[in-house]
């Protein structure tokens, strides 16, 4: 069985998540909100987000891979399912569950932003600033983690470990 060493707790996350969703509902009240979960690594930080809100938002999906399975970047960002609706004119929301070299935020803000949206704006959960490799600031930052290959809520190794709870470095598999 793998063991794990837990580096931010589910409560640290949910408090964050609170925190981010509080003025995530400040900012937009009154506004046609869109959020668009980055898949897959974000499904899990997306429900509870949304869950914390107190204001009405429409969701969807895009799902792009970065690393197919490996544990570093290769830089190509590929779209694997873009998102289902029209979304000229709509404050779009991305979010993340972690923001890393920054590549995969800026080539997502960039399409949404041909796209005709009113804003784009990045929420992420986690944030390893050490490690960008393009400047990349989220609007509505998470937890700084240093750098360290991660996996839990929502993030895998090789599709597995997404459903732990809590954010974790691999001690053995
Ligand atoms: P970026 O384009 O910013 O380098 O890539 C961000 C994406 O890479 C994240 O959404 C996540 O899916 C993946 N990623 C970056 N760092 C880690 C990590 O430590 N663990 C896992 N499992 N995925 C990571």
């Amino acid at each position: 069985m793998s063991t794990f060493n837990v580096l931010i707790s589910r409560e640290e996350l949910a408090k964050k998540t609170k925190e981010l969703a509080q003025r995530i509902s400040e900012d937009y009240r009154g506004k046609e909100l869109l959020l668009v979960g980055v898949l897959k690594g974000g499904f899990m930080f997306l429900a509870d987000l949304a869950r914390e809100l107190t204001i009405d938002v429409s969701l969807d999906f895009i799902s792009c891979s970065s690393y197919g399975n490996a544990t570093v970047s290769s830089g190509v960002v590929r779209i694997l399912k873009d998102i289902d609706y029209d979304i000229t004119g709509k404050h779009v929301l991305l979010v993340e569950d972690l923001i890393d070299t920054g590549l995969t935020l800026t080539y997502l803000k960039d399409l949404f932003t041909a796209k005709g949206c009113a804003s784009v704006k990045v929420c992420t959960i986690l944030d390893k600033p050490s490690r960008r490799k393009v400047e990349m600031i989220a609007d509505y930052e998470g937890i700084v983690i240093p750098d360290a290959f991660v996996v839990g809520y929502g993030l895998d190794y090789g599709e597995k470990y997404r459903n732990l709870p809590d954010v974790c470095s691999i001690v053995s598999e």
